[in-house]
C-alpha cells in the first residue's frame, strides 16, 4: 500500500486520544478485506524522548541488519530478566553425562575457525536450521582442511574449510562473532556423521545440547542450508515499511508477527526443528528477512518495535513460567500435545521418526521414571496406544499441513532391509497427522492390562531396534459386526482410511468411558459405557497387526461374548 493512501484507509477502532502516549492497534481496511492481522502504531521518532518508549514503531536499515539491536536484546535478556533467563536456574540439577558423551562434545572454534572437543557445560551458541540437501555426510569430510583420521574420536583439532561450508552456517559463524561468543553447534559439523556411535550419543543428549545453548540461532527464512541468514549481510534483504501522518502524528504498519511467519516456514514443518525449538531457551530468530528474539521473558522482541529498555529500575516485564515446575516440564500432560505436534512434521528419512524425537522421550522418561517402546511410554502405554487418524481435523484447522488429499495414514516403511519396520501398534509405525481424543473424555479408564515386551527399545540406538516390536498380554478378544459399532464416535474407518463395511472382525478391549445417564420412562436409570477397542488383522506366527481403533456400545460388546485370550500384537 502506498504510503500516502495509509491515512484514507484507516479505521479507528476507538477515538484517537491526542494526548495520550498509549499504543494503539487498529484495523486497515484494503480494498475490501478486513485484515486483522495488520497493527499500526506510533512511530518511536514521534514522541518526546522522556516518553516509555515500549512497543512503539522502529524504522529499520531496509538493506540489513543493524546488529546493535540484536546486542541490545541478548544484553537486556542477561542483564534484567534475572531468574527466569538465567541459563541454568539454581534449583536445576542436571543428570550427569557419561565420560564418552563428555569426550565426543564438540564445537565449533568461530575464531579459530576449527572444530574442537569442549565441555558439554560451556558457554556455546546452538544453531537451528532445514538441511534440505543430501545427507550430511556427503558434506562432512568436504567441510575440513585437515585428512580425517580413520578414527574419528580421536580427531582433536579439525580446521574447518569455509569454502565447503553451506551458507546458513557461515552466517551463524558471522553472528556468533559479532556477538563475542567463542563456540557454535552444529548438528552437521559437531557430530562425526561417519562415526555411528558416537551419532547415536549425540542424537541421545539433544535436548540437553539446545536446553544448555546460551542462545539458538534460529534460520527459517529458506527451506535449505544455503539460504542464510536474510538480512545479516549487506543487501541481503529490501524491507519496506509503511509510515503515514494522523492528526499530526507519525504512524507506522509493524511487521508480520514472528509465530505467523514461523507457521508459515519450511523450518517449522520439518521433524527435526520440533524438539530443537521446544528446548531452546533463548532463540535468535531469522525468519521473512526480518529478525526477532525470544526468550521466558521476551515473546517476540521485533527489529521494528520498540522493546522494554529501563536500565534504572527493575522491568515491569514479568515472566509467566513458574520457575520451580520449569525443570522438569510436566511432561505427562504434554505428551499427547507433543505427539499431536510432532506428527505433522515431515522427514527425509522415514528411519528418523524416533530420532527427532529422543529429546522429548528424555524428558518424559526423566520426569516419570519409564521406559519408551517404539515412542509410547511404557507407564501409560493402553493410554498412548488409543491414537487415530486425525486428517479432517487438520483439514479444518491447519490444512495447510495436510500430507494426503485421503483420509488415513500410511505405514511408514525403513529405508532399506537392514532396518526393523516399526511396529503397527506404535504411531511412529503410520505418516500422517494423529491424535488421541480419548484421554480427555470423561469418565475415560484405561484397563489394567499387563503389557510384555519381547525386548527392551531404547529408542536412540538404532540397534537395538532390530527385534520385532511384538507385545504380548493378556485381555478380552470378540468379534464384531459393522453394526454394532458407535458411529457417534467416528465413522467405521481403519487407520489406512478405507471403510469396515461388512463381515466379522476381530478387536480386543483397551478402555472404556462413561456415557451420559439414560433416562428411559419407567425404567431404572443406569449409566452405560462406551468400549474403545482396537481391531485387529491377522498376521504370521498367531500374531496380529493393528488395523484401526474404534468403540462400541459395552452392551454391544457384552453380546459378542468375549473370551480371555493372550494377544501377540506387532
Ligand atoms: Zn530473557
Amino acid at each position: 500500500m502506498p504510503t500516502s493512501d495509509l491515512a484514507k484507509t484507516v479505521f479507528w477502532r476507538s477515538e484517537w486520544p491526542k494526548d495520550s502516549d498509549d499504543c494503539l492497534n487498529c484495523y486497515v481496511n484494503i480494498g475490501s478485506t478486513i485484515q486483522s492481522d495488520i497493527h499500526i502504531t506510533l512511530l518511536e521518532n514521534s514522541l518526546a524522548p522522556n516518553q516509555d518508549k515500549f512497543r512503539y514503531g522502529r524504522l529499520v536499515k531496509p538493506d540489513c541488519i543493524d546488529f546493535q539491536t540484536i546486542k541490545n536484546w541478548w544484553s537486556n535478556c542477561r542483564q534484567y530478566h534475572g531468574q527466569g533467563c538465567l541459563r541454568t536456574p539454581s534449583h536445576v540439577v542436571l543428570p550427569p553425562l557419561s565420560a564418552e558423551v563428555r569426550t565426543a562434545f564438540r564445537v565449533i572454534d568461530v575464531k579459530e575457525k576449527t572444530v574442537i572437543p569442549a565441555s558439554p557445560d560451556s558457554d556455546y551458541v546452538a544453531l537451528s536450521y532445514v538441511w534440505g540437501k543430501p545427507k550430511p555426510e556427503r558434506t562432512f569430510r568436504q567441510a575440513f582442511l585437515d585428512p580425517l583420521p580413520a578414527n574419528l574420536s580421536q580427531a582433536q583439532i579439525l580446521t574447518l574449510n569455509m569454502e565447503e561450508i553451506p551458507r546458513t552456517i557461515r552466517d551463524a559463524i558471522d553472528v556468533v562473532e559479532k556477538l563475542g561468543e567463542h563456540y557454535l553447534w552444529v548438528d552437521a559439523l559437531c557430530i562425526f556423521q561417519d562415526d555411528v556411535s558416537q551419532k547415536i550419543q549425540m542424537i541421545g543428549i539433544m535436548d540437553r545440547i539446545y536446553r544448555q545453548a546460551i542462545l539458538t540461532i534460529i534460520a527459517a527464512g529458506g527451506d535449505n542450508s544455503d539460504s542464510g541468514l536474510g538480512g545479516l549481510q549487506p543487501r541481503s534483504r529490501n524491507v519496506e515499511q509503511v509510515v503515514g501522518t494522523i492528526c499530526d502524528q507519525r504512524i507506522i504498519k509493524l511487521s508480520t508477527r514472528v509465530g505467523t511467519l514461523l507457521n508459515a516456514s519450511s523450518w517449522s514443518s520439518r521433524a527435526w526443528t520440533y524438539q530443537e525449538e521446544h528446548f531452546s531457551k533463548f532463540k535468535l530468530i531469522f525468519v521473512g528477512d526480518r529478525v526477532f528474539y525470544q526468550c521466558p521473558s521476551a515473546v517476540g522482541w521485533s527489529e521494528d518495535v520498540t522493546e522494554y529498555v529501563h536500565t534504572d529500575r527493575k522491568p515491569k516485564i514479568k515472566s509467566n513460567i513458574n520457575y520451580a515446575s520449569e525443570w522438569p516440564f510436566d511432561a505427562v500432560s504434554n505428551y499427547i500435545t507433543h505427539v499431536e505436534q510432532y506428527t505433522t512434521r515431515q522427514l527425509s528419512f522415514p528411519d528418523d521418526i524416533l530420532n527427532a524425537f529422543t529429546g522429548i522421550i528424555q524428558e518424559y522418561s526423566q520426569t516419570h521414571h519409564t521406559e519408551f517402546c517404539w515412542g509410547l511410554p511404557k507407564r501409560d502405554f493402553t493410554s498412548a496406544l488409543l491414537w487415530r487418524d486425525n486428517w479432517h481435523g487438520l483439514r479444518a484447522y491447519k490444512p495447510h499441513l495436510l500430507k494426503s488429499d485421503k483420509p488415513g495414514l500410511q505405514r511408514r516403511h525403513p529405508s532399506s532391509d537392514a532396518t526393523p519396520k516399526l511396529p503397527s501398534w506404535s504411531w511412529a509405525g503410520w505418516e500422517g497427522h494423529v491424535h488421541l481424543p480419548f484421554l480427555s473424555t470423561p469418565g475415560y479408564a484405561p484397563l489394567d492390562i499387563n503389557w510384555e515386551w519381547e525386548s527392551t527399545e531404547s529408542p536412540i540406538a538404532h540397534e537395538a531396534l532390530l527385534n520385532d516390536g511384538v507385545i504380548t498380554f493378556t485381555a478380552e478378544l470378540a468379534e464384531l459386526e459393522p453394526h454394532s459399532m458407535d458411529v457417534d464416535h467416528g465413522a467405521l474407518r481403519t487407520d489406512d482410511g478405507s471403510l469396515w463395511t461388512q463381515g466379522k472382525n476381530a478387536f480386543v478391549l483397551l478402555a472404556s468411558f462413561s456415557r451420559p445417564m439414560r433416562y428411559i420412562e419407567g425404567a431404572e436409570n443406569v449409566e452405560s459405557r462406551t468400549c474403545v477397542v482396537m481391531m485387529l488383522q491377522p498376521r504370521e506366527k498367531d500374531r496380529f497387526h493393528r488395523k484401526g481403533l474404534m468403540v462400541c456400545a459395552d452392551s454391544q460388546w457384552n453380546a459378542a461374548k468375549p473370551e480371555t485370550h493372550v494377544v501377540h500384537l506387532a
